[in-house]
């Protein structure tokens, strides 16, 4: 940077390394009420979920099913682990909680529930107290099912459920682990919110 540039960049004070100083944004001693710029509050949120695997049960998975897996996930609900790790991933940028705490883990009502019924359930909930989902990801952890042949299709279908873009990938933990035994599988997910 030569003089000439240091006077063009004008009005604006550079820091000690030459970097612009920047606004402080998002809660803290500035900002008390989690206000950014422009009165745009943003929320991350995580939620992890997993599932024992066991014969004679369906494969569901991000809401797609799998009818030619032998093993799917034990559970009081269909097991559907990336479902109920966005859920847990809203309801935590929202602050509302986790799943077991909104429709109860024991649940009769929710017996073999679907996963995309609790997500849509849980959607109307973090929209209702204010929020506008911004994006979300989820990543599924084991050996099964096999997500790359069907991860748009598991894209479309959650991000029509959710309303806004929803990622899906998928990764293995290379033999090790209930998962890399394929005894279980699980997913972790990360939710954006904002409000204005
Ligand atoms: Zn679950």
């Amino acid at each position: 940077m030569t003089g000439d540039d240091r006077e063009s960049a004008g009005s604006r004070p550079l820091g000690p390394a030459g970097a612009a100083p920047q606004e402080p944004v998002g809660p803290g001693p500035h900002d008390p009420a989690g206000m950014g710029p422009h009165g745009l509050k943003l929320r991350t949120g995580v939620g992890v979920d997993a599932h024992q695997l066991v014969q004679s049960r369906p494969m569901v998975m991000a809401g797609v099913s799998f009818p030619d897996e032998k093993v799917g996930p034990k559970g009081h609900s269909d097991g559907d682990v990336a479902c109920h790790a966005v859920c847990d991933a809203l309801l935590s940028a929202a602050g509302l909680g986790d799943l077991g705490q909104v429709f109860g883990t024991d649940d009769p009502a929710f017996a073999g529930a679907s996963g995309v019924t609790l997500l849509a359930q849980v959607v109307l909930q973090v929209r209702q107290a204010g929020w506008q989902i911004s994006n979300v990801a989820v990543q599924v952890i084991g050996n099964r099912p096999a997500m790359a042949p069907r991860r748009r299709e598991a894209e479309e279908l959650l991000s029509a459920v959710v309303g806004a873009p929803v990622s899906v990938s998928a990764t293995s933990t290379d033999g090790m682990g209930f998962t890399g035994r394929s005894e279980g599988v699980m997913a972790v997910a990360s939710a954006l919110l904002m409000s204005w």
